[in-house]
């Protein structure tokens, strides 16, 4: 192999803690490819594997985390056609099994034995990684044209989650929408709110550093329920209707409950946030839903399909993902780009070749 033999990694034992170590380089078999990982994101995935482990680890099981990543193809095995040493390219992490009714569909995240970079397999959260040949034969291999960086490719993952959560709301021209938590994900969900024609877009969090970033990225309404009263500013933002679309988007149980309060006639709620795992059952007016003809759904992950979009609207320039970015750390930087992301940065942080 004409690369070096070893990199640095940030990896992670089931049941132990974060290392920083250097490891082999991966090789490759026939149907594989070696990726020179151009940029990768930490993501809040990472980090709760980091403090809880990971469901599908094994005990003492030892594995290079990140997930979300985009770079240059360095090697293809030999059975591999259609692409080459030297293409841009960006992953889908996630690889469904190929023959369930949710794959069926196009939707492996919702496979029951997915299989995913840094969870179950080796990521992206060094030099090179190695790609899998179910990932390549299904398509999770998306190449990349020049109008995308690596860094914004690397956001496209989280982005695609957000794409998912937006289709399911169909939200419409003119639609009012709420959107409650501030966060990376949430201010994306703006965004995006924003170029689908919704005619108002109103943020809800508890920070007030966090709305005035909303405001700048344009939302029209923010509400801070710390002090101010929520289900009256929200309908005097909505024409005293109430939302026709709201996203949760933040993992607090009460939120959930209330939501569904402020929904308008024919409202469609969508439960993006995950609650933590003791939050136990959510109370919900099932008659607001019966007598307001409303819509509850949730989301988790993208498919290859939202993956897709997302690539075309950062690439069409539609939207730029860099607001998301807290700070960008060479991939030899681990473990200081990982303090940042345990301490909390406010938004993400990304990894990019050195
Ligand atoms: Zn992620
Ligand atoms: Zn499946």
């Amino acid at each position: 192999m004409s690369f070096t033999a070893s990199m640095l990694a940030a990896s992670y034992t089931q049941g132990g803690a974060l290392s920083i170590t250097e490891i082999p380089v991966p090789r490759i078999r026939d149907d594989e490819m070696l990726l020179r990982v151009g940029a990768t994101s930490i993501c809040a995935t990472d980090v709760k594997i980091v403090r809880a482990g990971h469901r599908k680890l094994r005990d003492g099981q030892q594995i290079v985390l990140g997930h979300e990543f985009a770079g240059t193809i360095a090697e293809v095995g030999s059975q591999v056609t259609g692409f080459t040493v030297g293409q841009r390219v960006g992953v889908v992490p996630n690889a469904g099994c190929g023959r369930c009714d949710a794959c069926s569909r196009g939707r492996a995240n919702y496979c029951p034995t997915y299989t995913a970079f840094g969870i179950d397999r080796d990521g992206s959260h060094s030099p090179f990684v190695r790609i899998p040949g179910v990932f390549i034969r299904q398509g999770n291999v998306v190449p990349l044209p020049p109008e995308i960086s690596d860094d914004q490719a690397s956001l496209l993952e989280p982005f695609s989650c957000v794409v998912n959560s937006v289709r399911e709301s169909r939200v419409v021209l003119g639609d009012r929408v709420v959107i409650f938590g501030a966060g990376p994900m949430g201010l994306l969900h703006a965004k995006l709110f924003n170029i689908s024609g919704a005619g108002k877009v109103v943020m809800v969090d508890p920070a007030d550093d966090r709305l005035e970033q909303a405001r700048r990225l344009g939302c029209d309404v923010t509400i801070n329920p710390q002090h101010e009263h929520l289900r009256e500013r929200v309908l005097s933002a909505t024409d005293g209707q109430g939302a026709d679309v709201i996203v949760t988007a933040c993992p607090i149980a009460a939120v959930q409950s209330e939501a569904i309060q402020l929904l308008a006639p024919f409202g469609r709620l969508c439960l993006f946030g995950g609650l933590p795992k003791n939050s136990g059952p959510v109370p919900c007016d099932t008659n607001a839903i019966h007598y307001g003809n409303f819509q509850v759904t949730g989301t988790t992950g993208g498919s290859l399909q939202d993956y897709r979009i997302a690539l075309r609207l950062v690439a069409g320039k539609r939207i730029d993902l860099g607001f998301v970015v807290a700070a960008t750390l060479g991939l030899s930087q681990l473990r200081e780009a990982y303090d940042l992301a345990l301490a909390g940065a406010a938004g993400k942080v990304v990894l990019t070749a050195d």
